[in-house]
């Protein structure tokens, strides 16, 4: 396993990587769990070479949120990658991938103006500018990215469709605790009474998916159910619940077609969000 902290050498590499093999890019800002082993392992089955990035992008945390906080451990990052036969591991400082002041960002037009992007301006044109970024730099064939993260699944299809990269993204079913907690580097930060509510918050998706399996369409009544859950099962704070049709992420009138149920809790020192999507025939 390489590991590389420089862009022009990961770009020289992947110019002769690429002649002959097809290449699976894996972006994560470390402090791996079964999540994004997930991702690697599905990556690795159908695609020569597994490129695993690992870089806590400063540009898509607001003033407020948990950049300095957010947990990192290259030591073990870099134990996990060789464990699962990653082929390399692009682990750029700051300064490697932003040594200037940005002159160009990229803007996400788009399926922001709801969830995360609507809690956390200028998010995902973070996300969107270092995708750019890396793409670039490691020119992948494929893409994995996680469903818990729904949304950025949401946008960076726009991204790749709209500035025509060509690179195909596979999206990954969420992982979890035994408990149904979704699995998220950040869980570390949550208190042991916070670790020990927190699964309210995928059992009250799963109420709401089989009350809409039930019949219901309505999304008031779907919604408040999922708060009332939330609200005696946990101290956290409700960021929203909202439910959509996905991708597109547009509000509908009643439940059908593709949906997603989506939700953010702020804990003391962590927020948290879990999503499901789901089919409903009408
Ligand atoms: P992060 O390191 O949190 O930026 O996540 C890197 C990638 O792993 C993203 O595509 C996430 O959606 C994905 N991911 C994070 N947690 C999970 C999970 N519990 N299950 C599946 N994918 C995940």
């Amino acid at each position: 396993m390489k590991i590389i902290t420089q862009i022009h050498e990961m770009q020289a590499l992947v110019k002769e990587l690429k002649k002959n093999n097809s290449i699976a890019f894996v972006p994560t800002m470390g402090y791996l769990h079964e999540g994004h082993l997930q991702l690697i392992r599905t990556a690795r089955r159908s695609n020569d070479i597994t490129i695993v990035s690992i870089f806590v992008n400063p540009i898509q945390f607001g003033p407020n949120e948990d950049f300095d906080a957010y947990p990192r451990d290259f030591e073990r990052d870099k134990n996990i990658c060789l464990t699962e036969d990653v082929d390399i591991v692009f682990y750029p400082s700051v300064e490697e991938m932003y040594p200037n002041p940005l002159s160009v960002k990229v803007l996400v037009q788009a399926r922001t103006d709801v969830l995360c992007g609507d809690s956390r301006p200028g998010h995902f044109d973070g996300v969107a500018t270092v995708l750019t970024k890396l793409f670039h730099i490691i020119l992948p064939d494929r893409v994995y990215l996680g469903m818990k993260d729904a949304q950025q699944v949401a946008v960076v299809e726009g991204l790749i469709s709209d500035f025509n990269f060509p690179i195909e993204l596979i999206p990954v079913a969420t992982v979890r605790e035994a408990d149904g907690l979704a699995k998220s580097s950040r869980n570390v930060n949550l208190s042991p009474m916070e670790r020990d509510q927190a699964p309210a918050i995928y059992q009250s998706l799963s109420e709401a998916k089989e009350i809409i399996e039930d019949g219901e369409k309505n999304i008031e009544k779907i919604v408040s159910r999922v708060r009332d859950n939330i609200e005696t099962k946990t101290n956290g704070t409700i960021d929203y619940i909202e439910i959509y049709s996905f991708p597109e992420l547009q509000r509908i009138d009643k439940v059908q077609g593709k949906i997603i149920i989506a939700v953010a809790v702020q804990f003391t020192k962590v927020r948290l969000i879990d999503n499901i999507v789901l089919t409903i025939e009408s």
